[in-house]
């Protein structure tokens, strides 16, 4: 009886074990046709920026999309699970710009927002002084003539400034003027049509001592003209709040088949700015990565690492979920586990794979992308590169050494002009950009997840301080506070 009943189970298991598994481009065309017929994330992020509103951190709209993004995953059938942490984080409150006659008269209100990190109150009143591109340059040019007084610069470069005038952040035009004696700063935008921008003018993510305002660029091309002919001071008055928040990473997980301790990560930041619904930053990254979850799911992939799709809070204000994120991952040695990273800031259409910056790993993604290639060859021309950057979250697992991959966004540039700005908003996004970047994606996403060898490895601490310094990486490190070395 036994034996009888034995072998047709034995058979089965042998003509199971003989079954070839599925190939990377049949596990392609899946993907394509799922993501083609039931992709979600326009859908979904439409809903969310028309019923939430902005993504801030810490507010009570942050909350919101915490929880509607879990939902979302565990609707999808998903295992869910938040990651509080807890951070201090600066909050926007009023803010008014005055600029008048040095006699005090004739006040005219400008439209200006503050600058993240300026003080939790500031009221001054002092003559304006324009600093051109507020580089060294400038003040090396005219000294002392800031001191006590408020600096007038522009976020970019001038035109007719020398040739080759390399730029600095708004927030080291802003410690450079608070270093020229400033009391207060005034940043001109550079995008047309009185566009405000807001973003921080920190650089450690700490207050600054200062109060940092943007103005938009025809008003300030404009007083740049009046203080050619007469003198003007502002008068800046703000409050803001620097307090204690709570906020949450939303993380889902698919369990790897075969090596489940090691975990590929694909996260993109959920929070956004207060100014408009920050549908593009980072709506259509964080959307997408909602949306690679779902098709995961639904089409049951399982590769052979384990993967988490992670939404990242606090990103703006100093990649505070990412960092807890990697903070936690360090104190419990889960850091190890963490084989691959993929971030999705502001990305979208891609026609590429960005490697990262380890040599050699563009090899695999050259590779891979021919198959993606292969499912559509309009929209994804395997054009990857391969470098490494800074200020999104995949910094924070790089700066330990995990290796990071992101996509070569192919977006409209119209959409960049909003970038931080009132007027990034769900009408900027495009649809079939959103669910290329989706299939794509998942595409990557399952060949890492599910690749015998990784295109890179995780550096130890000697390796990835030479990594960071090789791409040029330190210095910026280093002002941000970010670099973890003696020298
Ligand atoms: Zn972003």
């Amino acid at each position: 009886m036994k034996k009888i009943f034995l072998l047709p189970l034995i058979s089965s298991l042998l003509l199971f074990n003989c079954t070839p598994k599925e190939t990377l481009d049949e596990t392609f065309q899946k993907i394509n046709s799922e993501v083609l017929a039931n992709s979600k994330a326009y859908a979904t992020l439409g809903e969310a920026t028309s019923t939430i509103g902005h993504r801030l951190t810490g507010s009570e709209n942050g909350a919101k999309a915490e929880e509607y993004t879990y939902d979302l995953l565990k609707s999808y059938g998903l295992d869910v699970k938040y990651f509080p942490f807890e951070v201090e984080t600066w909050m926007r409150g009023d803010v008014e710009v005055q600029i008048g006659n040095l006699n005090k008269r004739n006040y005219e209100v400008y439209s200006a927002v503050s600058l993240a990190h300026s003080p939790v109150s500031a009221d001054v009143d002092l003559e304006i002084v324009d600093m051109g591109n507020g580089l060294e340059a400038d003040y090396a040019a005219k000294p002392g003539a800031v001191e006590g007084k408020i600096a007038l610069v522009y976020i970019g470069i001038l035109p007719g400034s020398p040739e080759g005038t390399s730029n600095l952040h708004r927030s080291e035009k802003t410690a450079l003027a608070t270093d020229n004696g400033a009391k207060g700063i005034i940043i001109i935008n550079q995008v047309d049509g009185g566009v405000l921008l807001t973003g921080t003018a920190s650089v450690t993510g700490g207050l600054i001592d200062i109060p940092a305002v943007c103005i938009g660029k025809e008003d300030g091309l404009a007083l740049k003209e009046i203080l050619k002919k007469s003198k003007k001071r502002a008068k800046i008055t703000m409050t803001n709040t620097s307090d204690q928040i709570k906020a949450r990473n939303v993380i889902a997980t698919i369990k790897g088949s075969e090596l489940s301790d090691e975990k590929i990560i694909v996260g993109g930041h959920l929070d956004s700015w207060d100014l408009a619904t920050g549908a593009i930053d980072n709506g259509i990254g964080s959307f997408a990565v909602l949306d690679m979850a779902r098709t995961f799911k639904a089409l049951n992939l399982k590769p052979k690492r384990t993967i988490e799709f992670i939404m990242f809070m606090g990103e703006e204000q100093g990649l505070l979920g990412s960092r807890a994120y990697v903070d936690a991952a360090l104190k419990d040695g889960s850091i190890d586990n963490i084989k691959y990273v993929m971030n999705q800031d502001m990305s979208g259409n891609p026609r590429g794979f960005n490697a990262g910056g380890q040599k050699g790993a563009d090899g695999f993604f050259d590779k891979v992308g021919e198959h993606i290639k292969a499912i559509d060859s309009v929209a994804f021309t395997n054009q990857n590169s391969n470098s490494a950057g800074l200020h999104s979250d995949h910094q924070s697992f790089m700066i330990q050494g995990v290796p990071y991959t992101s996509p070569n966004s192919n977006l409209d540039r119209s959409i960049y002009g909003c970038y931080h700005s009132d007027c990034d908003d769900f009408d900027l996004v495009n649809e079939e950009h959103i669910r290329n970047n989706v299939r794509f994606s998942s595409m990557m996403l399952y060949a890492l997840a599910d690749t015998d060898t990784l295109p890179a490895r995780k550096l130890n601490d000697a390796e990835t301080k030479a990594f960071l310094e090789g791409n040029g990486l330190k210095l910026k490190l280093k002002i941000g506070g970010d670099w973890r070395w003696e020298d």
